[in-house]
């Protein structure tokens, strides 16, 4: 299965020509996205939640989306508070036309385009949603708030365009486990699908923060998923025998100042012992030139393993057995 991960994820042709697509409708205030919202009737409405800047990978979203739904819903919202102090909102690439283009060339019926105020009218919300102890590991560790923040957004556009289908991409694999679970603890009544990392033919997932990056930059980059493919490629063999094939790929490329690698339960974010065999997420985190990118491949751990496009539905509590894992304290970079 590891081919998979080596490739541009295939892209499903268009179901209908492209001039036979209508126009997206687009909402900006509450009493449009309410309106549009109604035309679309009830039952079979799916949602893509993206901070815009548009690429393949949000493309692949919108199209599994089409598949599944009668009708999709994109929300283009840079939600601030997601973003901490010193982190980069303000130089966070806005490309509304080309979304735009993007939405009705996938045949998009509804894009909320709203402003921070439409979201948070009294300005930041005193009450927000906790992501609990799984935001404050790995990416919650170097951005504190962040699932916070990031789940209160996805709660209130999950309120707003009442969505019956929510489809979120494996590349996040930190916040897919985490919406999942904050819509299973809070009973939204959602189903949370996941769809696999789009990357680069040569391996680069596709991120908007990739435009950041120059070009040797972007070299030096593609030992974060170069990494990912050598551990999974060694997933018959353990987990030590993963981690140890990933870290080797990232010493050896100093400029990539890497954040963490870990091979962790998909449900509980725990890294796994030397005995563990089945589903876990290799994922990695770091700094390349001013840009900090994360990465990370699920993969199937013991006899027959190997990279795995997305991961089982793992929202939490019933699906692994976190107490026998052990706890072993915080993540160590490369630990
Ligand atoms: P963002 O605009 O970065 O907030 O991403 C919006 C959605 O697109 C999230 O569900 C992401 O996980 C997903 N996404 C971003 N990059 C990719 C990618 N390379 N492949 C698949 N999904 C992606």
């Amino acid at each position: 299965m590891t081919e998979t991960f080596d490739r541009t994820e295939p892209v499903a042709a268009p179901t209908e020509p492209v001039a036979a697509r209508t126009e997206p409708v687009v909402a900006r205030t509450r009493p449009d996205l309410k309106a549009a919202r109604a035309e679309l009737g009830d039952g079979g409405v799916a949602v893509v939640m993206t901070m815009g800047a548009l690429h393949e990978g949000h493309s692949a979203l919108i199209r599994r989306a089409r598949a599944d739904a009668r009708h999709v819903i994109v929300t283009i919202f840079l939600n601030p508070l997601q973003f901490g102090p010193r982190e980069d909102l303000s130089r966070y690439p806005r490309t509304v036309d080309s979304d735009m283009a993007i939405c009705r060339r996938e045949g998009v019926d509804l894009v909320f385009l709203p402003t921070p105020d439409v979201i948070y009218p009294d300005g930041d919300p005193g009450v927000r949603v906790s992501a609990g102890p799984l935001g404050n590991v790995l990416e919650g560790q170097a951005r504190p708030g962040h699932f916070d923040g990031v789940l209160t957004a996805v709660g209130k556009l999950l309120h707003l365009t009442g969505a019956d289908l929510a489809y979120y991409g494996q590349k996040d694999a930190q916040q897919l486990l985490l919406i999942r679970r904050m819509a299973r603890d809070l009973d939204f009544p959602v189903d949370v699908v996941a769809v696999p990392t789009v990357r680069e033919a040569d391996g680069l997932a596709l991120s908007s923060r990739n435009m950041y990056l120059t070009e040797s930059d972007r070299e030096t980059a593609l030992c974060l998923s170069r990494a990912l493919h050598a551990g999974a490629a060694a997933a018959t063999e353990g987990p030590s025998a993963i981690r140890r094939a990933a870290r080797a790929v990232l010493v050896g490329e100093p400029l990539a100042l890497i954040d963490y690698l870990v091979l962790v339960h998909p449900s509980t974010l725990e890294d796994v012992p030397e005995w563990y065999r089945g589903e876990a997420l290799l994922a990695v985190a770091g700094r390349v030139g001013t840009t900090r990118l994360i990465d990370n491949v699920p993969v199937n751990v013991g006899p027959g393993g190997g990279a795995l496009e997305i991961l089982s539905n793992t929202a939490g509590r019933d699906d692994g057995p976190p107490s026998t894992l052990g706890s072993t304290g915080p993540h160590s970079p490369l630990s």
